[in-house]
C-alpha cells in the first residue's frame, strides 16, 4: 500500500520552548524596534519565518560528526571529511571554507573584480548585489520575463533570461567579469532553474570565455525541482542531478547555512588555479588559514554530513510539500501569492493585496509588520525597502513588493503551518485597513537590517 500522507520525516528529540505573547506586547515591541522586524527580540517571536538560513535542525548524526570535530589549527581530519563532501557533490578542484555565504562572495569579488566590470545573475542575492558593488561592480539582473509576474505559474520561473545573457556578452563581454544563476532564485521568489537553462547559460559564457558561477545557496532544493519537474530526469537522484548541475559551472559560492543544513558556514568552491591562490590570500587575510576558513572544525563536520542529508529524498519532498500545503490554502482562498510556491518559501505579493499603499509607502513591510501584529508570525519584506535605495542614494520602487515566509529546515510541523494559515488568511480580510510607512532613519547599504520606519499616517491600521 502506498500511503499518500507526506509525513515529517523524522521524530523530536530535543524541544525549544516557544512564546505567547499579547497583542499589545506585540504592538510595543514594533514601536521599540521602530518598526522593524529585525530588530525585534526572537523571544516575542511565535513562529519565526524571518529566514531559512541558519536556523534549521541538525540531525542527530550531524551532533555526533561535531564531537568528531578535529581543531588542529592546520590540516585538521575535519577539514578534509568537508573538502571531500564538497567535491563529491561539486566536482570542483579548490574548496575554500568561509564563515559564511557573503564571505565566499566578497573573497571572490574581491580576487576578481575591477570597478566598472558587470556581473550578471538570474537574480543577484542582496549581499551578493552589495557585494559587487561594494567593489565598484554592477549588478545586474536578467531573469525570464515571466518572473516579474508572480501569478504566473512556470515551472522554473529562476531561469535566466538567455537572449539577455546573449546580448550583453555580444555587446560587451570583455566588462562581463563574470555570470551567476542562483539557484534557487531566492529573491525572484525561490523558483528553480532547469537543467537546460544551466545548460544553455553555460554554453553561451563559455563561448566568450566568460567563467559562470553558481550561487549554490538552494542546489539541493533546485535538483528536486528539477527531478520532478523536468522530462527526463525523473528516475534520476538528487545527488546525481546536483553533480550535473555543477558540471556546467566553472565554480560556486554556498552558504551551508542553507542547503548545507548548518547553523553557520559556507564556501567558495572553483576550478581556475589563479583565482583559487588569489582567494586563499584574501582568505587567511580576513577569514582564516584555507583548511579552516573562519570556522570550527565541528562546523566543518555539521557541513559535510548536512550536504548530503539535504539531497535525501524524503526529507526534500516533506520539505516542498509543507510550503506547497500552505500555498495551496492560500490559493484556495484567493490570497495573492507568487506562482507556484518556490522551494523554501511562501511569497505574498503585497503590490496585488494593498493596491491601496503606493511602492514608497513600502506596503510589504506594512504587511509583514501586521502579521506579526496580529499572530506573532515573523516574516520578511522583499520589496522596496530592501531593493529601493541605490549606491548614488537614489530611491526607486523595487520591481516586486513581497513578503516572504521562509521555512527553517526541520524545524516546524504541520500544526504550525495550520496556524500560519489562519493568521495569514485573517490579516487577508483586514487587509484594507493595512496602511504604509516611511523611512526616518537609514544607513547607506543594505538599509532593511537596521532602518527606523514609522506608519506614515499614525497607525498601522485604519481604524
Ligand atoms: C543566504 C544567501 C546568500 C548569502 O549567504 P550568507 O550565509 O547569509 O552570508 C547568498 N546568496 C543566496 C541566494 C542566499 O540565499
Amino acid at each position: 500500500m502506498q500511503f499518500k500522507t507526506i509525513i515529517e520525516p523524522f521524530r523530536i528529540k530535543t524541544v525549544e520552548p516557544i512564546r505567547h505573547t499579547t497583542r499589545a506586547q506585540r504592538e510595543a515591541a514594533l514601536q521599540q524596534a521602530g518598526y522593524n522586524l529585525f530588530l525585534i527580540k526572537a523571544e516575542d517571536v511565535l513562529i519565526d519565518l524571518l529566514t531559512d538560513s541558519g536556523t534549521g535542525a541538525m540531525s542527530s548524526n550531524q551532533w555526533a560528526g561535531m564531537m568528531r570535530g578535529d581543531e588542529s589549527y592546520a590540516g585538521a581530519k575535519s577539514f578534509y571529511r568537508f573538502e571531500q563532501a564538497v567535491r563529491e557533490i561539486t566536482g570542483f578542484k579548490h574548496v575554500i571554507p568561509t564563515h559564511q555565504g557573503r564571505a565566499a562572495e566578497r573573497i571572490l569579488f574581491g580576487s576578481i573584480l575591477k570597478p566598472g566590470d558587470m556581473v550578471l545573475n538570474n537574480t543577484h542575492f542582496d549581499t551578493t548585489r552589495a557585494n559587487v558593488e561594494y567593489r565598484q561592480g554592477r549588478a545586474i539582473d536578467i531573469p525570464i520575463p515571466e518572473a516579474h509576474q508572480p501569478g504566473l505559474v512556470h515551472p522554473f520561473k529562476g531561469n535566466m533570461d538567455l537572449d539577455a545573457l546573449a546580448h550583453h556578452l555580444d555587446n560587451h563581454w570583455e566588462y562581463v567579469a563574470m555570470v551567476m544563476m542562483t539557484v534557487t532564485n531566492n529573491s525572484g521568489g525561490g523558483q528553480p532553474a532547469s537543467m537546460a537553462n544551466i545548460r544553455a547559460a553555460s554554453e553561451i559564457c563559455h563561448r566568450y570565455g566568460v567563467p559562470f558561477f553558481l550561487d549554490a545557496c538552494r542546489f539541493a532544493e533546485n535538483a528536486w525541482f528539477i527531478k520532478t519537474r523536468e522530462e527526463g530526469y525523473g528516475d534520476k537522484t538528487p545527488l546525481e542531478i546536483a553533480q550535473e548541475m555543477f558540471s556546467y559551472a566553472d565554480g560556486c559560492t554556498m552558504s551551508a547555512k542553507k542547503d548545507g543544513m548548518a547553523n553557520i558556514g559556507g564556501f567558495l568552491a572553483l576550478n581556475n588555479d589563479e583565482w583559487a591562490e588569489k582567494a586563499k590570500t584574501m582568505l587567511v587575510i580576513t577569514e582564516g588559514f584555507p583548511t579552516y576558513g573562519g570556522l570550527a572544525g565541528y562546523d566543518l563536520e555539521a557541513i559535510a554530513v548536512g550536504l548530503h542529508e539535504a539531497l535525501d529524498e524524503d526529507y526534500l519532498r516533506y520539505r516542498t510539500r509543507s510550503v506547497a500545503y500552505l500555498g495551496d490554502i492560500l490559493t484556495a482562498h484567493g490570497v495573492p501569492i507568487v506562482q507556484p510556491p518556490g522551494g523554501h518559501a511562501i511569497y505574498l505579493d503585497a503590490r496585488e493585496m494593498l493596491p491601496h499603499i503606493p511602492p514608497l509607502e513600502y506596503p510589504a513591510w506594512a504587511l509583514s509588520l501586521v502579521l506579526y501584529l496580529e499572530g506573532g508570525v515573523r516574516s520578511v519584506e522583499i520589496g522596496s525597502v530592501m531593493f529601493g535605495l541605490h549606491a548614488d542614494g537614489s530611491e526607486a520602487p523595487a520591481a516586486m513588493e513581497l513578503v516572504r515566509l521562509a521555512f527553517p529546515r526541520r524545524v516546524y510541523t504541520q500544526s504550525h503551518v495550520d496556524y500560519l494559515a489562519e493568521v495569514i488568511l485573517y490579516v487577508y480580510g483586514m487587509r484594507q485597513q493595512i496602511r504604509g510607512l516611511r523611512i526616518v532613519q537609514q544607513p547607506a547599504a543594505l538599509r532593511h537590517f537596521t532602518a527606523v520606519l514609522q506608519p506614515a499616517y499614525g497607525a498601522l491600521l485604519a481604524v
